[in-house]
Parts: structure tokens; sequence; C-alpha cells
């Protein structure tokens, strides 16, 4: 049996992850297997860490020195010269939040599997695709009500088609040569836990533009987009493949990344860590496969497919002009789009980033679930016509400002905060310091609710699905499906947060208790 240094209940100093910085904390238990050691810190974090990441306690003894808790060896000028570290490491952290400010902390290995473990993840691998295929299939219908549900599956045969394939990797690729083009600028992420930065290239903004004047130049040419809406289940079909493949892929190689490459949510389960991504940034040399797929072809393919409908809308409709219904929801997703792509930077602190690996979920959530289910809206205008009046679409348009106006403001606010905590334009707000040098907001949109971007994103969501009216709750999808996404990862990111801040996060929760409905949740 391998052997254990550090006793339970034990009183040592333990490295805070990612930086050189040692605090006291104590001993809770050793996992044999993994050979990590939890240990708890004086603010209540919890924490795994390697042998190496924790030193013995030095205790002031009678005379004035330090000397350790177990046994001290040392020379007497090696003591002082730990005291002056310590001394130095205590005013770092009094200090706040310049020293330490942008490092995350990362766990190799979790205990606790989230959406429901083993049977919740392949429940939704199996579920995910199938649920598609009948939502897109229910749109179709001339009555989507829930009555005719489900809907004619068509055969297999009839939804696989190679010359789709074949424009879908097309599509595929091309972003990818956008991608790598030597434009934008290049930045560096938040910290790993052996506090490498990689950097990443901000061009996704140009890349939108090069794929619209792509598009304008082929609708000139001719080329025949109504394609794409004839075929909008064998692309489906197409992407979903794909994303099982690069899942697969993704998987296979992450075995040949080191454990300081492996993302703090896997968790050592094949299917668990197949669904969440085992390697935390997977890279083909310099090119970032999770950012790149984060938003490039499902992201800007969501737009696309959502001018396909407004094409196709005049074509079926026979129009000749697109609805104000179908106008509407192109440009409110348009917007949105367009915003996550102009503040490609937000992408780097976001939880896909630095906490959940590359594998199946974020692989078909990015590349079949966004522009497929997002545009399922515009997709439902083609064959269900809604006319609205322009009184009635002032007041959906009021809503989608105002949900944009607390998503951008709140996402700003809070990116201006981390990027630069001392900014001067942030002094107004009122902070809560943590013991990671980070501090928390407590006033402003981040004192309104725990997450007020979210609130933003779900009015967002909702005014997208107004202009379809109320004959079905089909276009409604998107909101329900988006709450409950919403919700659990609040949940997600609290569980984080509690464990990164301990009892900061605690006082945060008492100083703001509603987590995204003001008043209500
Ligand atoms: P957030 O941008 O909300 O980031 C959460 C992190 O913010 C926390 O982990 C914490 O990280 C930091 N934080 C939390 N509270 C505070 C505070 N009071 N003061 C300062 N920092 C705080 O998370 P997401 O990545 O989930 O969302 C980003 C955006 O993307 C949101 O607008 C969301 O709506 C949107 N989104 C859209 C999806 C879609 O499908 N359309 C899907 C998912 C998200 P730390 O302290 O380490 O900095």
């Amino acid at each position: 049996m391998p052997s254990r240094k550090f006793a339970d209940g034990e009183v040592v100093r333990g490295r805070w992850p990612g930086s050189s910085l040692y605090y006291e904390v104590e001993i809770l238990s050793h996992n044999g297997k993994s050979q990590l050691y939890t240990v708890k810190y004086k603010d209540g974090t919890e924490l795994e860490l390697k042998e190496n990441d924790i030193k013995e306690r030095f205790i002031l003894s009678q005379e004035g020195s330090y000397m350790s808790t177990q046994y001290s060896l040392r020379p007497r000028r090696e003591e002082i010269k730990l005291k002056e570290i310590d001394s130095k490491e205590e005013k770092l952290i009094t200090k706040g939040p310049s020293s330490l400010r942008t490092f995350e902390m990362t766990t190799p290995q979790r205990k606790d599997l989230e959406f429901g473990g083993v049977p919740g993840v392949s429940l939704i691998m199996l579920g995910l695709p199938v649920f598609l295929f009948l939502l897109l299939l229910m749109c179709k219908q001339n009555d989507p009500s829930l009555l005719n549900f489900p809907p004619p599956v068509s055969a297999l045969y009839d939804l696989w088609e190679t010359r789709v394939c074949g424009v879908y990797l097309l599509w595929f690729f091309v972003q990818a040569l956008f991608y790598l083009l030597p434009i934008g600028k290049v930045v560096e992420g938040t910290p790993l836990t052996d506090g490498r930065r990689l950097k990443y290239r901000l061009n996704g903004f140009y890349a939108f533009i090069l794929t619209s004047i792509a598009i304008g130049m082929s609708l000139f040419w001719g080329v025949d987009l109504h394609y794409v809406y004839e075929h909008f289940l064998q692309f489906a079909l197409a992407a979903t493949v794909f994303s099982v493949v690069l899942s697969i892929y993704l998987y296979a190689r992450s075995w040949k990344a080191s454990r300081d490459e492996l993302s703090p949510a896997s968790s050592g389960n094949a299917v668990y860590d197949f669904f969440i991504g085992r390697e935390l940034n997977p890279r083909i040399g310099t090119f970032d496969l999770k950012y790149f797929c984060e938003l490039r072809p499902g992201l800007i393919g969501w737009v696309v497919i959502n001018l396909v409908m407004l094409l196709a809308e005049m074509k079926v409709q026979k129009r000749a002009a697109p609805s104000l219904a179908m106008i509407l929801v192109n440009s409110f997703q348009l917007l949105y789009v367009v915003d996550a792509l102009w503040n490609e930077e937000a992408l780097l602190t976001t939880m896909d980033i630095i906490h959940d690996g590359f594998g199946f979920m974020l692989a078909f959530g990015d590349l079949v679930w966004v522009p497929f289910v997002y545009s399922l809206q515009a997709f439902y205008l083609v064959s269900h016509p809604h006319d609205m009046s322009w009184p009635v679409a002032s007041l959906i348009i009021a809503l989608k400002l105002c949900g944009y106006v607390i998503f951008r403001c709140a996402n700003s606010q809070k990116n201006a905060f981390r990027k630069n905590p001392t900014d001067p334009k942030l002094a107004h707000l009122k902070t809560i310091h943590t013991s990671t040098g980070k501090n928390l907001l407590v006033s402003g949109w981040w004192g309104f609710v725990r997450h007020p971007n979210y609130l933003g994103d779900l009015i967002m969501a909702l005014a997208w699905s107004l202009p379809c009216g109320f004959n079905h709750i089909l276009p409604y999808f998107y909101v329900i499906y988006f709450t409950v996404l919403l919700v659990h990862r609040e949940a997600r990111d609290e569980h984080h947060c509690r464990k990164k801040y301990g009892l900061a996060w605690e006082r945060y929760c008492q100083r703001v208790p509603c987590r995204i409905f003001p008043y209500i949740y």
C-alpha cells in the first residue's frame, strides 16, 4: 500500500492551485488510489492537493523561531527565511485583487459527478439526438401541436445524404480556414494549473464578415440556398455524425494528455468523461479545437440557417418580402450572434473554456444543438405564418432591448472588473474580499441578482419566441429549454463558486439572495 506523509486532522500548509502561495489547511482525508489529499482552507474551501503541494506547518516556538509541528531538522537560518516568506504571503493575501486576480482554481479529479452522473449523461447522449429529430420533424408538420406527437419518423436512409455531408464538411473547414487567418488580436487566456496561459486569436467577427461576403456572393451567383431548407434534417444528421466522430477523436487523444492538461470536470469514469470531455484545451498545434467550435461553425451557422429560412419563407409562402415576424426573429438572433463574436474575448472566462473539457457535451451542443435548435422559430415560421401588427412588434422589440441591455451590461461589468478590478469606472461598486485575492461584486448588476446575465438572456429568449404567436408551443421550446439549462448552469456555477470562495461566497449569497429572477428565484 502506498504510504502517506500527512495524517487526517493534521494542520499543514497547502499550496493554492495555480499560485506559489501556501495557506494553513487541515487534512481531511487521503485517497490512496489518486494519491490526493482532501484539505480544508481556513475560509472553508475544500480542495484536493498532491503531496508535493503540501508542507508541514511551522509554529512559533517560545524562542520566537518557526518550527515544524512534526519535527524541525532545518537550520535556524532556513526557518527565518520561511518565516519571511510566510509573512510576505500574508501581505499578498491582504493586499487584495492585484496579486492573484486572474488565476483559475482547478482540481484534476472530481468526486461528485454532475448531470446525474453516468446514468444521466448516458441518457442525455442517447436522448438528445433523438429528441432533436423529433423536434425538427414536428416543426415540419402542418399541425405541430403536441397532440400530433410523435411525428412520423422517416427511414434513416432518407436522412443520410453524402452530398449534404460534403457541404457540411466544406462549411466546417472553410470556418477553420478563417480561424487560421493571421488577422485579429492575440490575447492570453486565464492561467492554467501549471501557471501557463494559452494564446487565442480573436478573429470571430472577421470570420463572420468573410462568411457574410461569401454568402452574398453565392446568392449573387445564383447558388440555391433553398437546398439547405429542403435537406434540413439531412444537415442535422451530418452535423450529429460529425460531432460524434469528433467526440471519439477527442476522447482518444485525451489519453496522450498529461495530468495537468485534463479538465477539472473529468472524473476517471470513461462514459462520464466522454460526455464532459477529458482534455481541457485540446489543440492541434496552435489550433484550439474547443475555442474554435464554441463560436464559429455552429454560431455563425445558426444565422446562416436563419437567412435560409427567411428566403424559404418567401418561396414557400410566395411572398415578395419576408414577414415582420421572420424579420424580428432574424434580427434579434443576428444581434445575439454578432454581440457574441464582437465580445469574443469574454468567452475565455466562461465555464465552457476554463472548467469543462471538450467532449460530446460541447461538441454536440456547439455544432448541432445551437444551429439546429436555436433556429427553430425561423424554421417554424416558414410553414406556419404569423401576421403581427406594428404595435405588438414594438412591444416585443422593447422586451428584446430590455433583455439585451441587462445581458450586455451585466457581462461587460463583470468582464471589466475581472480584467482590472481597480478600474476607476468601477470605483463606485461595492465588493467582497475573498481569500483567493479575487473580489466579488456585490452592487451594480451583480448586486441585483447573482446571475443578472442569465436574466437578460432569458428575457431575450422570450422575445425570440413571441413573434411566432400563440398557436403552438413549439416555438417556445427554446425559452423553456433555456430556462432549464440556465437554472441548472447557475446551480453548477454556484457549486464551483462555493468551493472556490468558501465563506466569502456565503456572505455574497446573504447580501444578494436571488439567483436569477428578482423576488422569485
Ligand atoms: P458567467 O459569465 O455568469 O460567469 C460565472 C462566473 O462569474 C463565476 O464562476 C465567477 O467566476 C464569476 N462571478 C460570479 N459572481 C460574481 C460576482 N458577484 N462578482 C464577480 N464575479 C462573479 O457564466 P457563463 O459562462 O455561464 O455565462 C456567460 C454568458 O453566456 C451568460 O450571459 C450566459 O447567459 C451566456 N450563455 C449562453 C448560452 C446559450 O446557449 N445561449 C449557454 C450558456 C451561457 P470567477 O469569480 O472565477 O471570475
